[in-house]
């Protein structure tokens, strides 16, 4: 494709997706795909094509095929899991990125990518009130940004072992704390670590289900008193089942007192710390070690760009330098080689999508998103406690609520059912997406607010749908019994 094809074709895709998304912002496309599984597969060519294609029958395969294909992550009515906004602005800054062409290997292959992302971390950092402590770098997922933390965490405790014989000549097993409610990637990130099943404790919650500090005191002395070595806690600010704030301060106390490592999984709620008023959740945080923002979750960068705060980046540097001299100081050089930051040697131009998005809309702009998904969680929740049968489950600091509509005659299993019955009913209907979890072993619906489209109407029509799901499900129950 020559450039002058390129502004052809690329005129015509940008026009393609901003009528996209202005189709997917006025809410009347099913939320949720309703694609049966092997569809899309059995749809295209098994094999790839020997001439090459005119753009326009990519395009048509585009419309018939993929767009059917899709669960609606932008619909004003998609409250599932958490929200992964695209904003427009990070669009193209994510595609002026794949349009320079440009990688970072070091900071000389291309200065311009490690600068924007130098500037831009800070940009973060100072948006979400953290100190000049801190430095930032740029991962593709909290999931990897966990695992790194882990990684740093495993290498601090053990004096660097990965310059001898690694976790194999360790005597006494490292282990990692998290609360019962971490994200499944705490778990997958101390295995892949190499900490091993035996050696992860899930720390027991309090009514709010958020990990009860004495509890992981508790646990650290009982590790201790058999020999093992305490390495490292995972705190969470924002659970993925209900937003549970881990006290962090009480926390980081804990773990001062043991020499353990904080790691701070605020892939969820860090994106909320950008409003001054919402701080106090994660009160004690300059005494952790590594925080994770998914700014491509709420706030609004389009996937991926999970921004990994540090205090101590020579830990990054000593644990990923591929320069094997393990006494280097970053500290006393000029510019940052981003690949000793992390795992893979190539770095996408990601900060632009950040950069782009913050200078559109403005530190305010971002505020006053977030406050309206709050208010209108706020608004939600009233409306669900008011109502008889109707019960929100959890706290609700952030946007999510975990509800549900309990019968007078419904317990157990039947409880469960109707619970998913009503969900289901809704997701079908393609009118709003909503997933439902195990919360206390019992099944629940989460509603996620926050969808950059989302206003009151929306979550007005939402309560609306709810309340006529449930009662739809209540009145088959009946039929049935009857
Ligand atoms: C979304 C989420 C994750 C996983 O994020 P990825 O970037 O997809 O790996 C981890 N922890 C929490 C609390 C989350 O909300």
């Amino acid at each position: 494709m020559t450039p002058e094809e390129f502004r052809a074709a690329g005129h015509e895709l940008i026009d393609w997706i901003a009528d996209y998304r202005a189709r997917v912002y006025d809410g009347s496309l099913p939320v949720m795909a309703r694609t049966a599984p092997g569809e899309v597969r059995n749809a295209l060519p098994a094999a790839p094509p020997d001439e090459g294609e005119p753009f326009d029958t990519m395009m048509h395969d585009v419309d018939r095929v993929v767009v059917p294909g899709l669960t609606l992550w932008q619909h004003p009515n998609f409250h599932g899991y958490f929200p992964s906004n695209s904003s427009l602005a990070s669009v193209l800054g994510d595609l002026l990125s794949t349009g320079l062409g440009v990688l970072g290997l070091s900071w000389q292959s291309s200065p311009a990518l490690t600068e924007v992302e130098e500037v831009v971390t800070d940009w973060l950092r100072q948006m979400v009130g953290l100190s000049p402590a801190w430095k930032g770098v740029i991962q593709d997922t909290a999931s990897t940004t966990t695992m790194l933390a882990l990684i740093c965490a495993r290498e601090r405790a053990t004096g660097f072992s990965l310059g001898r014989g690694g976790l194999q000549q360790v005597e006494a097993p490292l282990v990692v704390y998290s609360s019962a409610h971490a994200h499944s990637s705490v778990d997958k990130g101390a295995l892949m670590a190499g900490f091993g099943r035996d050696n992860v404790r899930h720390v027991a919650c309090d009514d709010a289900f958020a990990m009860r500090a004495d509890a992981l005191e508790v646990a650290i002395a009982a590790d201790l008193a058999e020999g093992r070595t305490p390495c490292a806690v995972v705190a969470t600010s924002g659970t993925t089942a209900s937003t549970a704030l881990d006290p962090i301060g009480a926390i980081v106390d804990v773990a001062r007192h043991y020499g353990l490592f904080v790691h701070v999984d605020a892939a969820m709620g860090g994106s909320a710390m950008i409003l001054p008023e919402c701080r106090w959740m994660w009160d004690g945080i300059e005494g952790a070690d590594s925080v994770v923002v998914n700014v491509h979750k709420w706030l609004g960068v389009a996937f991926d760009c999970s921004v990994h705060l540090v205090r101590d980046p020579e830990l990054l540097v000593r644990v990923m330098s591929t320069n094997p001299s393990y006494l280097r100081s970053s500290v006393d050089e000029q510019v940052r080689n981003y690949r000793d930051w992390g795992l893979p040697l190539g770095r996408r131009f990601r900060a632009l999508k950040l950069w782009f998005l913050v200078r559109e809309q403005g530190v305010k702009g971002l505020q006053a998103r977030l406050r309206r998904d709050i208010d209108n969680a706020q608004w939600l929740a009233s409306q669900v406690r008011a109502t008889p049968g109707w019960s929100v489950l959890a706290p609700v600091p952030l946007q999510t609520l975990c509800v549900r509509h309990a019968p007078p005659e419904l317990e157990g299993e039947a409880l469960d059912a109707h619970t998913q019955r009503w969900c289901d009913a809704i997701n079908r209907a393609g009118q709003a997406y909503l997933t439902p979890a195990i919360l206390d072993g019992r099944w629940m619906v989460r509603v996620s607010i926050g969808s950059e489209a989302t206003e009151r109407v929306h979550v007005e029509r939402l309560w609306h749908l709810m309340q006529e799901a449930a009662r739809d499900s209540a009145a088959m129950i009946q039929g049935t019994a009857t």
